[in-house]
């Protein structure tokens, strides 16, 4: 069988392995949850362990989206979250990246059972290759238990500031203890990236060079950078902690209207003077936290022009697929071509649009290139 299409049935599969399994109460919950029909990010399918986080980083955008302190296991058994996904038309079994933790940090005492039950049973059933972002230091329990639940699984543990830690993250670990257990991690065969996220202008770039050492004494994968982005209240929560936001208000490329308009801040140069250290110090630096999913479960990567990433050449796609797939829709094509980074198509026909996002999600999660219409 064609190999693309072959990714649909077992989508399929999937799906009526688990109606089989699932009570109508859980099947219409999982029909109703936002996990079945919501596009992936760039980073992959955000996989919601918790509602609500009670760590408090200053930094955080969460509370502006209106979620409360008081965290409590998202609503969704382990099989029903699975079979929300496996309903989602953006999904692919084996192929999309699945990434946990953003709206929350997974291993809170309240959250830790679910967020590892979720990574263990969507695996089982999806084989998403899946990353999780933490601030809590693992203990080798937790290490083991994630190794068995995704074997390849990529972990990014965050660490932005060792010194002021404790005021930007009053109800975080300490960022040593974090930095300890990716050794932990590391022992257990796992892949462990630090996640510099978000890099708090004259906090991060001061401190980067002692955290990337520490990180490679524990022997870290990589480091992943990434950018503030901030809203009205998190400029205030900044400087009410004594911040200077002019640091940050300067690098704005526009004012945040409202506190549901996070705007992400200029850092380019901060990042390349993390970078600097980071080669000094033979640490490799993904573009981006999907970069370290790709290169832990051993993938290759075209799709965006961070790339590529990972292992090898792209994975092998023949134009003739693509043509039979484009059937298999009922739809249909003038030409398909295709190349190292991108899948070009001339004349395509599709029933309706939402089956032409599906195809651009299709070939960046699956063909692992950009879709380009014409
Ligand atoms: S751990 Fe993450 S979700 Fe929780 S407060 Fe900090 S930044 Fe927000
Ligand atoms: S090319 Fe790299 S950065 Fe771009 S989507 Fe793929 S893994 Fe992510």
């Amino acid at each position: 069988m064609n190999p693309l299409i072959r990714v649909f049935e077992e989508k399929k599969r999937v799906k009526e392995e688990l109606e089989s399994i699932l009570s109508r109460e859980s099947i219409s919950r999982a029909r109703r949850d936002h996990h079945s029909w919501r596009e992936p990010r760039p980073c992959g399918m955000t996989i919601h362990t918790g509602i609500g986080c009670s760590l408090g980083c200053v930094y955080c955008y969460v509370p502006d989206m209106g979620f409360p302190m008081k965290p409590k296991p998202y609503p969704l058994s382990p099989l029903e979250l699975t079979y929300a996904l496996a309903l989602n038309p953006y999904v692919f079994p084996g192929h999309t990246l699945a990434a946990y933790g953003s709206v929350t940090e997974p291993f809170l005492k309240e959250t830790k059972i679910r967020a590892i039950e979720y990574i263990a049973t969507v695996y089982k059933y999806l084989k998403l290759p899946s990353q999780v972002s933490t601030k809590i230091p693992l203990t080798d329990e937790d290490a083991l238990a994630l190794k068995k639940a995704e074997p390849s699984l990529s972990v990014l543990v965050t660490v932005i500031t060792l010194n002021h830690s404790h005021i930007l993250e009053p109800n975080a670990p300490s960022p040593l203890e974090r930095l300890e257990s990716i050794r932990v991690l590391r022992e257990h065969g796992l892949h462990v990236s630090l996640f510099m996220r978000p890099i708090i202008p004259g906090i991060t770039d001061r401190e980067a060079e002692k955290i990337l050492a520490i990180a490679v004494e524990n022997k870290v994968n990589g480091v992943v950078l990434g950018s503030l982005r901030v809203t009205p209240g998190i400029l205030k929560r900044l400087s009410l902690k004594g911040y200077n936001v002019v640091e940050v208000t300067k690098r704005l490329p526009r004012k945040p209207r409202n506190n549901r308009d996070q705007v992400t801040i200029k850092s380019s140069d901060l990042k390349r003077r993390i970078e600097e250290y980071a080669v000094k110090l033979g640490v490799k630096v993904y573009p981006s936290a999907c970069a370290a999913n790709i290169e832990a479960h051993k993938l290759s990567c075209y799709a965006c022009r961070l790339g590529p990433c990972g292992f090898g050449r792209p994975p092998l796609v023949k134009e003739k697929w693509i043509i039979d797939l484009i059937d298999y829709f009922n739809g249909s094509v003038n030409s398909v071509e295709v190349n190292d980074s991108t899948v070009k198509i001339k004349g395509l026909r599709l029933k309706d649009n939402k089956l032409k996002t599906i195809l651009k999600h299709f070939t960046v999660s699956v063909l692992r290139r950009r879709l380009v219409l014409s």
